[in-house]
């Protein structure tokens, strides 16, 4: 037996109407399941707004939004209407922020194996910032700053043997990474040499990032030391400290606030004596909890002395974390947020993977009926951006929600839509 989940699980501007329904900014989250069908996911707008906004207030221009959290043109955009750049890795999400209307000039390019037609189009378009993450992709920029391009702002990817796991730093003895530069090997400071004298970029400071999902604030003010120490000693003009901050996904967990990291980050800055521009690139703390997903429940399997299965219309294919990360989620009913959750249930897909788990051990009230909509909520990062096409499973519809109005911003996909790029048999 578990008690009803906790609102604060929940996006901001949700609520529970008379009859015990769960609305989203102001919409009945059953009439969402009915319009733009299931799965969906809803994001609460203003909730994402808000979270943007905080971060804007903490690090002004250093806002940096990691797209890979939750990409579409109306997040991108929202994002940078708000007063965040935007962290790209990828030509993709590149191509996405700009269709967004988003300028080069606010995107931050990320990654540990740019292509040479990456760059040369980031190039092209004078993105704003490149951070630069090994000694191939120098060679391939000096190889387009030789053919004409402008030398971008660059920072360099040190890895600076720190990590920060969900409750704590960790000093890591080697640096394992693909990522970056080592800082121990003595590759970092060869990294700085090269790329001042190389011509290909303008090199302004170093970034990292330390881990993701980190419940501990004071793991930031760890990780400053290390890299503030860093950029002082080679005179940088900025530092970014990459994302992580973590958010709470159940019952009974609690992760710091953007208010809370932030005035961390900033005393620990303070306190190494650097006195630059400090960027920050949060990605699930804007997104996470800002949406949940509808699902409507199909079957429901009462195997005796084992489990309850509750088969739904989605899986693995709209949520992957639970399959990769082993993470956890709550479940109810979005026709009773507040029912006691009385029936232990192992909620599930509809992919043909006995892996396919969206929460191992869940509970719903015992009343659960079939075509029920089955609500999990902090789903908002690294969902919909990881979903996939598997089993040819559609991928799910997004609704933005807000005042009581509700916009699809990406259409749930058409069977059609699984042949857009199949050339044909013969
Ligand atoms: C993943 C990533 C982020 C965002 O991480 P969150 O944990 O979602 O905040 C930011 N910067 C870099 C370089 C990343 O790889």
């Amino acid at each position: 037996m578990k008690n009803p989940v906790p609102l604060n699980l929940l996006p901001e501007n949700a609520s529970i109407s008379d009859a015990g329904e769960l609305y989203l900014g102001g919409v009945s989250s059953l009439s969402l399941a009915q319009e733009f069908g299931t799965p969906l996911f809803v994001y609460d707008e203003e909730h994402l707004r808000r979270r943007c906004r905080e971060v804007v207030a903490g690090f002004g221009g250093g806002a940096v939004y990691a797209t890979k959290a939750f990409l579409c043109t109306a997040m991108a955009r929202l994002a940078h209407e708000e007063g965040m750049r935007l962290d790209v890795a990828t030509g993709g999400e590149y191509h996405v922020a700009r269709a967004a209307g988003v300028p080069a000039a606010d995107l931050v390019f990320h990654g540990n194996n740019k292509s040479l037609r990456e760059l040369r189009i980031a190039l092209a378009d004078r993105v704003g910032q490149l951070v630069v993450d090994s000694f191939d992709e120098m060679d391939r920029m000096e190889e387009l700053v030789s053919e004409g391009h402008e030398p971008p702002e660059a920072l360099l990817r040190i890895t600076p043997g720190v990590e920060a796991h969900t409750h704590e730093f960790v000093r890591t003895g080697q640096d394992d990474s693909k990522f970056g530069f080592t800082v121990s090997s003595g590759m970092a400071e060869e990294a700085v040499q090269r790329a001042r004298s190389s011509g290909a970029m303008r090199l302004k400071g170093v970034h990292a990032h330390i881990g993701s999902q980190v419940f501990r604030a004071d793991s930031f003010g760890a990780a400053v030391d290390v890299i503030a120490g860093f950029a002082n000693g080679g005179g940088f003009e900025e530092i970014s400290l990459g994302g992580g901050l973590g958010v709470a996904y159940v019952e009974g967990e609690e992760a710091p606030t953007i208010a809370e990291w932030v005035e961390v980050v900033r005393e620990s800055v303070e306190r190494n004596g650097f006195d630059g521009k400090v960027s920050v690139e949060p990605g699930r703390a804007i997104t996470a909890s800002a949406a949940v997903t509808l699902y409507a429940a199909g079957t429901i399997k009462h195997l005796p002395g084992i489990r309850t299965y509750v088969a739904v219309d989605g899986g693995m294919s709209d949520n992957p974390r639970p399959v990769l990360y082993g993470s956890g989620y709550e479940t109810f009913l979005a026709r009773d947020v507040a029912a006691p959750r009385d029936m232990a249930v192992r909620l599930v897909g509809k992919h043909c993977e006995t892996g396919d788990v969206l929460v191992s051990d869940g509970w719903l009230p015992e009343g659960l009926e079939v075509d029920d909509i089955v609500v999990t909520p902090v789903t908002g990062a690294y969902g919909h951006s990881m979903g996939s096409n598997y089993n040819k499973v559609l991928r799910p519809a997004v609704v933005f929600v807000r005042d009581g109005e509700a916009r699809q911003v990406v259409r749930r996909e058409t069977y059609d839509d699984l042949l857009l790029t199949d050339v044909g048999p013969e």
